[in-house]
């Protein structure tokens, strides 16, 4: 059959709120033009992010209630242990509350002054974990992967060359090398199998352990499947399998490819380094058995780890972004090309070629589409990254982007329609938009609270 379908039934269900453009002009200016300052319920086609938005299964639900709470040796520690343990073959699994727990406890242990961790691109959390550490965080991203509209299968491949060189002057600096799967950052863009062995081999070269940042590893898996020869009649789990064959440690937000609202893990096989994590986590997070997390949150991602290896799902997951992608780009619209794993990613500068990067395209366009449809999307451009020179002058990142992040299970193809039709309209107005300024912004971080005005 042509038509890929939804690979479940709908069991419950929570109401969608509507609102007139008029009602969300008013919406948007006591916020400030800030989507982050928008309630929840004032937003029609949430896509702001798909990271503990995912809808839970009816066994995850009931594994919730199945949860036990003990203290130290809760049974629902060792069936997510044994979950994590028959994908990943890592021996020592350490829960957090989040993926950021992991990392904050790995990179206090081996991060610090002088230290450098390389990775294909590091995610903002990561890099800023490892920073805060006092090391430094490198991106070594292959060239194919900077190029917003080139087709090519794995645009996350990490560059195995920059590696080696990179890894010929720096070793004596590195305590491990990371690959993020799939790459986040990048758009969502998968690495390959091939990949990951040619980055274990340099690493094995220099001796240095390779952990993978796996938070979206299923869907990395079905790229592998479905692009990358040899590979086609492998199970989802055989091919995760063999990916952390290959890695000596991982971190994990199970927010993602666990379909959980929250939690986490690190695991890793060096068991002087996991002892040392325990430690911290037991100062930071909690007992080894539970981490950040209670007994039925961990019943809920062993639950979902196993839910996640559904091939039926992840061709319905993959093909929607997809298809969205797809609308897109048959209306004209400039995107980031192929679509990846979780996310299709607008090109504001081209979108927006009258707007300059100073007055953020990617706000004017991500603020038309909460007025235009009532659906919230993410700016990724200069108003996330804005930096600005010695003089004060604003410096351009790379790409000015706007994020659709589909979360998991949660909307139908009438919803990603509807969004592609919201989309369209506003690029046929595209003339019409104009640029914002910020009237005020915080010291860090700044897209979560700055507000802004249209410019007249
Ligand atoms: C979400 C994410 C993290 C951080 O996980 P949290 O659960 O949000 O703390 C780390 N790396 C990548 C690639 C992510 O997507």
């Amino acid at each position: 059959m042509k038509t890929i379908i939804e690979p479940f039934r709908i069991k419950s269900v929570e109401p969608i709120y509507f609102t007139t453009e008029t009602q969300r002009q008013q919406k948007l200016k006591e916020v400030g033009s800030n989507l982050f300052g928008l309630k929840g319920d004032d937003v029609i086609i949430d896509l702001l992010t798909d990271s503990g938005t995912s809808a839970m299964s009816a066994k995850q639900w009931a594994g919730i209630m199945e949860g036990d709470e003990s203290y130290a040796g809760s049974r629902s520690f060792y069936r997510f242990e044994a979950m994590v343990k028959k994908i990943t073959g890592l021996q020592y699994v350490i829960p957090t509350h989040q993926g950021r727990a992991a990392e904050k406890i790995l990179f206090s242990i081996i991060g610090g002054e002088g230290v450098i961790i390389p990775n294909n691109t590091h995610f903002d959390t990561t890099r800023a974990n490892i920073e805060f550490s006092g090391a430094k965080a490198i991106d070594l991203l292959n060239a194919q992967g900077k190029i917003p509209d080139l087709i090519a299968y794995f645009k996350g491949n990490m560059d195995t060359a920059k590696l080696d060189a990179f890894l010929l002057e720096n070793a004596s600096k590195v305590p491990l090398v990371m690959l993020t799967i799939t790459n986040n950052s990048g758009g969502g863009q998968p690495v390959a199998m091939q990949n990951i062995k040619d980055v274990k081999a340099i690493c094995d070269k220099y001796q240095k352990p390779l952990f993978l940042d796996a938070c979206r590893f299923a869907e990395n898996a079905y790229f592998i499947k479905t692009r990358e020869a040899g590979y086609e009649n492998k199970s989802i789990l055989e091919i995760c399998q063999e990916m952390f064959s290959y890695a000596d440690g991982m971190t994990m937000s199970a927010k993602k490819d666990a379909l959980v609202n929250i939690g986490g893990f690190l695991a890793l096989n060096n068991t002087e380094l996991a002892q040392k994590c325990r430690n911290v986590l037991v100062v930071t997070e909690g007992f080894p058995t539970y981490g950040g997390l209670a007994g039925r949150d961990l019943e809920a991602i062993a639950q979902g780890l196993e839910e996640i290896l559904d091939e039926n799902y992840l061709q319905y997951r993959i093909r929607t972004i997809e298809y969205l992608g797809d609308k897109l780009v048959k209306a004209g619209v400039p995107l980031i090309l192929p679509t990846g794993g979780h996310a299709v990613y607008l090109d504001a500068s081209k979108f927006c070629p009258h707007i300059p990067s100073h007055e953020f395209p990617g706000q004017a366009i991500a603020c038309a589409l909460y007025l235009k449809g009532g659906i919230r999307a993410c700016e990724i451009g200069s108003v996330m990254f804005g930096k600005t020179d010695e003089n004060g002058e604003p410096i351009a990142p790379d790409l000015e982007l706007v994020r659709l992040a589909i979360p998991r299970r949660v909307y139908t193809q009438s919803h990603i329609d509807y969004v592609a039709e919201v989309i369209i309209e506003v690029y046929e107005e595209r003339e019409k938009l104009k640029g914002y300024k910020i009237t005020h912004e915080p010291p860090m971080l700044r897209h979560f609270t700055a507000e802004f005005e249209e410019i007249a």
